[in-house]
């Protein structure tokens, strides 16, 4: 019974891992979320709704459009199998409890960063507003309002202490260290997570991000990166693997 959870949301994941690339590339070029349906960006070929299923259109199709054959970006198909899998772990996580749809949101939210980042290095305001809205309204309705008043703090007190890092980068390499978006984005983390586990995130996408900056600094002189990723990816980690401040204690400790 689990396993056929499991995939169910592995498939639902896949269908919102696939809307949210879309919102991800049209909110980032100014472009409706709604209208026109989906088409093909070089010959306005509107996809009929077999063309549009999820990681199978993309192979049936072999990564080209069927009517222009431009390639379609394998981003997509990327991204339809990681957010099934985050979706399929994360049932596997929480099953059905309130968690399991703070999660949802959170990873989805994440998602959507992570790829508007990567492609156009920006984290979309739309997107951080949009999810912290509905969290709020779930942890009000779902818990109260004192437990919703603990949430804010807990979001303010992790964008503030982002936004102090930031302004010491700043002093120290005479140059902006971090993005406004990195800091708007800690108070999701802040949020979701609490505070102590917001500041391991940081640490923790630090240490992921290590080694791909080093990768990124010998191979070319481009070496801007945005750091939003590895926060969004150190995030995930954490929500899924639902690591606690006792675990990280623990490690630290031993
Ligand atoms: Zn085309």
């Amino acid at each position: 019974m689990d396993m056929m959870y499991e995939v169910m949301f592995f498939i639902l994941g896949t269908v919102m891992g696939s809307f949210f690339h879309v919102v991800a590339t049209r909110l980032s070029n100014d472009e409706s979320i709604i209208s026109p349906g989906s088409h093909c960006p070089k010959c306005n070929h509107y996809l009929k709704w077999y063309e549009n299923i999820p990681i199978f259109s993309y192979l049936f199709l072999k990564g080209r459009c069927r009517n222009c054959h431009s390639k379609i970006p394998l981003s997509y198909l990327v991204v339809e199998i990681v957010t099934g899998l985050l979706y399929a772990a994360i049932y596997h996580s929480f099953k059905f409890s309130f968690e399991l749809g703070i999660a949802l949101v959170f990873v989805s939210a994440l998602i959507t960063v992570i790829v508007s980042d990567i492609e156009y290095m920006i984290i979309l305001d739309e997107v951080l507003i949009f999810s912290t809205l509905v969290l709020a309204l779930m942890y009000l309705f779902g818990k109260g309002i004192d437990v919703l008043a603990y949430h804010i703090y807990s979001g303010v007190g992790a964008f503030l202490s982002m936004y102090a890092i930031k302004w010491l980068g700043d002093k120290a390499f005479h140059k902006e260290s971090l993005g406004g978006g990195d800091i708007k984005l800690m108070f999701l983390f802040g949020m979701v997570l609490g505070l102590p586990m917001a500041i391991v995130t940081i640490f923790l996408a630090t240490f992921i991000a290590f080694p791909v900056a080093l990768l990124i600094l010998f191979s070319d002189k481009e070496n801007i990166i945005p750091f939003g990723p590895f926060l969004s990816m150190a995030a995930i980690l954490v929500m899924v693997s639902k690591l606690g401040l006792d675990d990280v204690l623990t490690f630290l400790v031993k």
